[in-house]
This record gives C-alpha cells, structure tokens and sequence, in this order.
C-alpha cells in the first residue's frame, strides 16, 4: 500500500546538515516528495510504500548526523500526491518561530584538512566551514537560518562555492556560511590608526611575526576580539596586564596543539573531552608547570587553557607553535568588542596590531569556561558552543521573559516549551553591559518573534536589571534570589519537589530585606520555606565587603568579641579600624547578612591569605586552592540549632562562633582550608539528616568551588541522600534567569491555582 506521511521535526535540525541527510535517505529508499526549513523546524513529505515509510522513519531517527538531534517529531498521514523523486525547497519563514539556533562549532576535522592541503582551494583560508562545522549563533539575524538572514548576505558565492552549497551530496550543501578565498570574507592587519598593514595570507603572517616578537594583537575571532601575546614571555604579558588594568585575574591560554596542552597540565579523559568537544570551551586545568610565563596565572594552581576553534586560530596557532594568552578583547567591566572600528577606540591603548576581518559578528559571545567536577562537567560562563541551545521545562504556550540578576547576568526567554538562556553578558556594572542585556533581551524576542507575558526579575530593588523589569510595562514576576538558584538546579535535573535546595553564594536580597547566602530552602508544592542559614552578622561597609576580606573578619570578630576583638588579627591602619568599630558600634552602614560567601572571605583573611581582593571569587579560590596542600579529614566545632518544625518559623541557625574561635588557634592556611571545607561538608549533611528530605540540590557561586562541592557530594551520598549539582548551568548567577522562568511556570502552574496556599 502507498501512503504519504507528514513528518514535522523540531530540534537542532537546521544548520547541522540534517536536509542532505534526509535527502540522501529519501533518494537511498527511492521516496517521493520533499523537505523544507520553515520557523517551526524541518516540515518533511515522503511518499511510499508503508514498510519503505516505516524504514524512512526509523532511519532518520537512528542514524541523525553528529550535531542534530531531534526534541519533537510528529507524524501524520495525509493524501496521496503521487510525486516522484525527492526535493529540497526553499525555506519559508511563516508562522511561529520555534526552531533552534545552533551554537557556533569549531572547525571540524574535513574542513581543517582542506585549509591545511596546498592543493585545495580553501588552503590556508581562514574562513572555511561546511555543515558540520563554523559560525551559527554569532552570524544569524534571523530566522529561519539562510544565507539572507546571515551576516554572510553581503558575501555572493562564486560559481564553484554555490555548486557546492546546491547540490545535497556535497559536505557544504546548504551551509550558510559558505565561502572560499574568491568569494568570502577576508583579514587585514591594521596598526593602532586602523591604517592596513597587510591583507589576506600577508595579514596572518605578521600577525605571527608581531605575537613572536612580544606584541599584544588583537584578534577579531568568532563571537568576539581577543587579546593576543606570546604566553611564555613575562615581560609581554606584563605589559598587558599593566595596558589592561587587569593585574591578577587568570589569563587564558590557547594551545596550538592538545600535546603542548598536556606538556603544561594535567588532563583526565573528560577533560580532554571538553577541550576537543565542536563547543571548544575554556577548560581550567591542573597546571602542572611547563613554559608558560607565570604572569599568566600568578600564584593559581590552574590554568584556563583552550584549543584553536576557527581556521584562523588554527592557521596562526599553527604557524606559531607557541601557546599564546587568548583573553576577551574588552576593557575591564565592558562587553567584549565584536567590531573592528568600535576595537580600535576601545582597545587602541592596549594592543599594537589589530588582526580584523570582514565578516560581521551578529552579536558578541564570548569564550566559555568550564571544569570538570566529580568527573563531570561543571560549567562556570555558558557562552560560545553551548548558548543559545535552550533547557526544556515542562510548560504549556507561555512565553515569559527573565531578566537573571546583577553579576554574570544571563537573560532567559521562555518561547514555545523551551528556556532559550542566552550567552554570557556579564555584570551590570557598566553602561556598555547593560546597553548589551538590553540588545539581548530584544534580540531573542526578536528571533523568535515572541510577544512575552510576563517578566520576571529579582527581588533585589537596586538591580538595574530589576529596575528594568519595572519599568517595561510588562506585569513583574519578582523572585527571591536563592529560590531563583534552586530552582535552576532543579530545572536543569528535571527535579520535582520536594528538594532541599542549598544555595549559598556572596549576596542574594531576602524575603526580609536582609543580605541571605547560606540559604537552605525546603521546595516543595509552590513555595520555599527557608529552613536553616549561618547566624547573621554585621558586614562594615555593606557591598565594600566584597573586595575586602578583613571587613567581613572584622564584622564576625565584633559580634564575637565586641571591643575586646583580637585586633592584631586584623590587618587595618589603626585609625581605619577606629572608624569601622564606630560604624559597628552604631550601626551606620553595616547591613547584617547570612553570607557564605563573606564567610569564606573572613576565614580566608584569618588564614592570612587574601585581605584585599582585585577581582570577585578571589578569595574563595585562594581558600580552595590552598586546600591542596593538606589531605586532613579533620574539622572544626559548630552547632546547629535544631530544625524544630520546618513548616513553622523555627530555622536552623548555623552558628560560626565555634568555628571562628578554633581558627584564632591555628596558623597553618593549608589546614585551616582543609578543615573549614570539611566543616562546611559535615553542616550540609546534617542539615539534610535534619530536614530528612531525599533530594538535595547544591548551587550557588559557592558550589564553583570543587572542593566544596566534591565533599559535600561525597558526604550527602555516604549518608543516603541523592544530590544534584548545577552542570549544564552556571551554579553562579548566571543560572539565575533559568530559575526565574522555573518559578513563574511554578506560580502559573495548576497546583498553584487550584490549592491556593501560596504564602
Ligand atoms: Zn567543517
Ligand atoms: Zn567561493
Ligand atoms: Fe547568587
């Protein structure tokens, strides 16, 4: 019997080489009809006999090629139409727009040969890509992804480039960015007055010759600019440091090759994993000493290091041999620059050359940064290769908006049952940041064409991203921070409740107006109940805190000690000192907060590790890293109050004294380190053992911090408890978004409407 079957697909179908696959599938079963990319997905019509139809179909799901997958597949039957032989239509761009964006993939192995065969008419290009491989999301203006929604419109193919985009058997078929040295984008080297130095091949070659030389180049690349210098000599990176005003903060490293990789770190087999993944992100490793100048990571343990991800950083990583420091060519608390006039201004002052091209960039993605905790990933800045694939949640139709937090800000749209989050934006401390988070907000409405219902923002009142959500006109969703961090946690695992969800991290304004950071929050039908946190204690100078351990040391010592406090343990100028125990004494700007994160400052200055800080998580690093160098299972003292009725207003309150007090009696920081994480470890599990719930969901800025996680993890398992950790999403504040949109879907769901117990 013939039949004729509508199939619609949705899922990363598009982009990925899927309609040749499908075309060379139909032809090999000698199938009538066509397949087209609409907004929805792939809509395919296949005409033939019923097994040939039901092979068509299980072929096409078993055998998708590498970077396709399928989230949604329908199939109807419809009438016959008694076409014969397969095509491939023009796309149509009608309707809901629903189907996903790609990342940007790194250069796949074909496409590396071909730059790297002098027969080849790609050879040495460094814009070569077919299916498998290149820029998506950085290069697409709209959808559904053709050339005419790219910035690749300007750009007409040559005759032999669009042969290859027409016809289904070839590796480039249909890819977007299709282009070759007659017809594509093109480098230019400029110095500092944007005056051309050289073009084309002449370009990259003495791009290579300034890096060998010690000069800083900044490299138009994918999604962005970096800043480029030879990373084993000091003196040069010394000079960008100093040019940068960026004094101690980790440099990431771009290796020519995984061989000089493993020559410098050490790297498990998932690591090396994620190094060489299509996504190509920024792995941190075990630095295990080698030639990279240790101005790169002074006094850090680890090292970001990275793999070439485009032919062009192929082709000069190549010619160089040589590791170089691959850092966002941006200035400090800015967006990293994604145009070559705009990186002339911005970064004129920094770096000597400029290594530009003409293929825009649609919008700036930057690097993204990952580790590898428990032996999976743990995802510290989701940016390029993973945004903007988007979390599936259970929802309906809605379409809600969230506008994430202030630190690290990611931006989430909730659009046709998926959590779209998008890349990286960064702090909302400058003008250009939030200009950024605003283009993005837009941008995703307007790829999608999604018409939100609601926002949903923090519950802080002077985020400016909350302020934002305020003032779009939109009804406002506010939810509580830490709720927002366990709920992320839990979308991204699929959790129901109930959950012990464990968020702690620096600040998070709470339910009653105060700072909260180590927060245990019982989740269950459609609230929170706040269950356990540290005693509060007096933070001099509120947010000033953050950069300054001491202030936080000094905060605990006075609820400790009063006057009495042992002020040889403070590292303060006598008359600031005065003046902070008279802002404590009175109360003047020194707001109470239940701050993990402060914690782990104050203990860090105590061990005499850090006591000023030039960037955030400092600290909690110098804390993490000195852990290293001692393997002790010990712990301090500490008590909980008991968790009397989780239901009632009688919290477990986690005292610190103790801990405090035996600290004052150590001096060894390696210790002290250890012990304290083990402490941490052990309150986690007996808060668990207390609120006696299965589930239990670790997040928050805290839980970057290996040693922390590992052990607790480690402790929760041994004592029954099944724990979850943020993998996929940030465990910082940019897995925010995503739990403001899981907490409006928990608002708007049944549960909440027809039970009405919300309080
Ligand atoms: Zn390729
Ligand atoms: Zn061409
Ligand atoms: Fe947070």
């Amino acid at each position: 019997m013939i039949e004729r079957r509508r199939l619609t697909v949705q899922g990363t179908v598009q982009g990925v080489g899927f309609r040749p696959f499908v075309y060379r599938l139909a032809t090999d079963l000698g199938t009538g009809g066509w397949i087209v990319n609409s907004s929805q997905g792939v809509v395919i019509e296949v005409e033939a006999s019923t097994p040939t139809l039901d092979t068509f179909v299980a072929r096409l799901q078993g055998e998708l090629p590498p970077h396709a997958s399928i989230c949604d597949f329908n199939i109807q039957t419809i009438p016959l139409q008694g076409d014969h032989g397969f095509y491939i239509h023009h796309s149509n761009s009608n309707g809901v727009k629903s189907a996903l964006i790609l990342p940007d993939l790194a250069a796949c192995p074909d496409c590396l040969r071909d730059i790297s065969d002098p027969t080849n008419r790609r050879y040495r290009y460094p814009f070569t890509n077919c299916t498998n491989c290149g820029p998506r999301f950085s290069i697409i203006l709209a959808l559904p992804y053709d050339r005419p929604n790219t910035t690749m419109r300007g750009f007409t193919m040559c005759a032999d480039c669009q042969a290859e985009y027409e016809n289904p058997l070839n590796r480039r078929f249909h890819a977007q960015p299709n282009a070759c040295p007659k017809c594509g984008p093109h480098l230019t080297l400029w110095d500092r007055s944007g005056r051309v130095m050289e073009t084309r091949d002449g370009a990259l070659q003495a791009a290579g010759d300034a890096l060998r030389s010690g000069s800083i180049v900044a490299v138009k690349g994918l999604g962005g600019f970096h800043l480029m210098v030879d990373a084993r000599n000091s003196d040069a990176v010394a000079m960008l440091r100093t040019r940068k005003g960026r004094y101690e903060k980790p440099l990431a490293v771009m290796f020519p090759s995984l061989e000089q990789v493993k020559d410098n770190c050490e790297i498990n087999a998932a690591e090396q994993r994620l190094l060489t993944s299509s996504e190509a992100p920024i792995v941190l490793l075990r630095y295990r000493g080698g030639d990279i100048a240790p101005e790169v990571a002074p006094g850090n343990p680890y090292m970001g290091a990275l793999l070439p991800y485009t032919p062009l950083h192929h082709l000069l990583l190549n010619d160089l041999g040589f590791p170089v420091v691959a850092t966002s060519g941006n200035l400090s608390g800015e967006p990293i620059c994604t145009d070559e006039i705009e990186s002339l201004a911005k970064l004129g002052k920094i770096a000597d050359l400029f290594l530009v091209h003409d293929r825009p960039i649609a919008r700036h993605v930057d690097d993204s940064v990952v580790c590898v905790a428990m032996g999976e990933v743990l995802t510290l800045r989701r940016a390029r290769g993973y945004a903007p694939l988007p979390i599936d949640i259970p929802a309906d139709k809605q379409s809600y908006i969230a506008v994430g937090a202030h630190q690290k800000n990611t931006t989430a749209l909730l659009h046709n049952k998926h959590s779209f989050i998008s890349q990286h934006l960064g702090d909302m401390e400058s003008i250009e940041t939030f200009d950024v988070f605003k283009q993005t907000l837009a941008d995703f409405q307007n790829l999608y064409e999604s018409t939100p219902s609601t926002i949903i923002c923090d519950l802080h009142p002077d985020y400016v991203t909350t302020q934002y959500a305020e003032q779009s006109g939109l009804p406002v969703l506010r939810v509580q921070h830490h709720y927002a961090h366990v709920l992320s946690c839990m979308a991204e695992h699929q959790l129901k409740h109930p959950v012990l969800g464990i968020a702690w991290d620096g600040t998070g304004y709470g339910t009653d107006g105060t700072i909260w950071g180590s927060e245990f929050l019982l989740v269950e039908d459609q609230d929170f109940t706040r269950v356990a946190h540290l005693r509060p204690f007096p933070l001099p100078g509120g947010d000033t805190a953050s950069r300054e351990p001491r202030r936080s040391l000094l905060g605990l010592l006075y609820a400790m000690y009063g006057d009495d406090l042992p002020r040889q343990r403070l590292q303060f100028a006598p008359h600031e000192l005065n003046l902070l125990l008279v802002a404590l004494k009175k109360g003047i700007n020194t707001p109470l907060t239940s701050s993990m994160g402060r914690l782990f400052d104050a203990v860090a200055a105590l061990a005499g590790l850090q006591q000023q800080c030039s960037f955030e998580g400092q600290t909690a690093m110098a804390l993490e890293y000195a852990t290293l160098r001692s393997d002790t299972d010990e712990c301090y003292p500490y008590k909980i109050t008991p968790i009397t009725n989780t239901h009632h207003a009688d919290r477990g309150i986690i005292e610190w004294k103790p801990i405090l007090a035996a600290i004052l009696n150590e001096s060894n920081p390696a210790l002290i380190s250890a012990k304290f994480h083990n402490t941490l470890a052990m309150i986690v599990v007996e808060v668990a053992q207390q609120v006696g719930i299965p589930q239990v969901a670790l997040t928050g800025g805290c839980f970057q911090n290996r040693v922390l996680l590992e052990r607790c993890i480690t402790g929760l398992r041994a004592a029954g408890f099944t724990p979850y950790w943020q993998q996929h999403i940030p465990p910082n504040d940019g897995g925010i978004a995503l739990g403001q949109i899981a907490a409006a879907l928990r608002e708007g769901s049944d549960v909440f409407s027809s039970s009405g117990q919300a309080d």
